[in-house]
């Protein structure tokens, strides 16, 4: 008499294999999963920084993390054309605000020639480090050369708070 003892153990075990961290899945999805997966999650997409527009802004990329501008496309469509939207202010400059050292340091460009160069060179900073936080009083125009030695000498981002701009009055 044999008691057929049948082992209950069907699951297949995913053994995890050489990665430690768990990595929801291999499989390339679609941006627009992407964006489906990331907003049921609760969050949302933040508005565009332009006062008046109220659209979201636009996403540069989903993946690995949402990256955000901080303006909507019609916006930067509009301020690369040198054009206005009716109602909307937009808040990029075509200057660095660091201008007069803010930083703690000088802006190394010429402030009678800013104007002279494309927008492109002009980014938004968020002084908090914190890109969903589109605030106004977070976000600064900077040429590239102060966002980069601003970040270079400010390390972590988010140590930069907002109230050691007024260090010196
Ligand atoms: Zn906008
Ligand atoms: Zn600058």
């Amino acid at each position: 008499m044999s008691s057929s003892s049948s082992s209950p153990s069907p699951s297949p075990s995913p053994s995890p294999s050489s990665s430690p961290s768990p990595s929801p899945s291999k499989v390339k999805i679609s941006k627009k999963e992407e964006k489906k997966n990331w907003l049921a999650k609760g969050n949302t997409i933040p508005k565009c920084i332009n006062d008046g527009c109220g659209k979201c802004v636009t996403i540069r990329d989903w993946y690995p993390l949402p990256s955000f501008k901080t303006e909507c496309s019609r916006c930067s469509t509009a301020r690369k054309k040198n054009k206005t939207i009716e109602g909307v202010t937009i808040h990029k400059k075509k200057y660095c605000e660091n201008m007069d050292g803010m930083l703690g340091f000088m802006c190394p460009m010429d402030r009678t020639r800013y104007h002279e160069f494309p927008s492109d060179i002009y980014h938004m900073d968020h002084l908090d480090g914190n890109h969903e936080n589109n605030t106004l009083p977070n976000l600064m125009t900077l040429c590239s050369i102060c966002h980069t030695r601003k970040g270079k000498e400010c390390g972590d981002f988010n140590s930069f708070k907002a109230s050691s701009r007024i260090h010196k009055v």
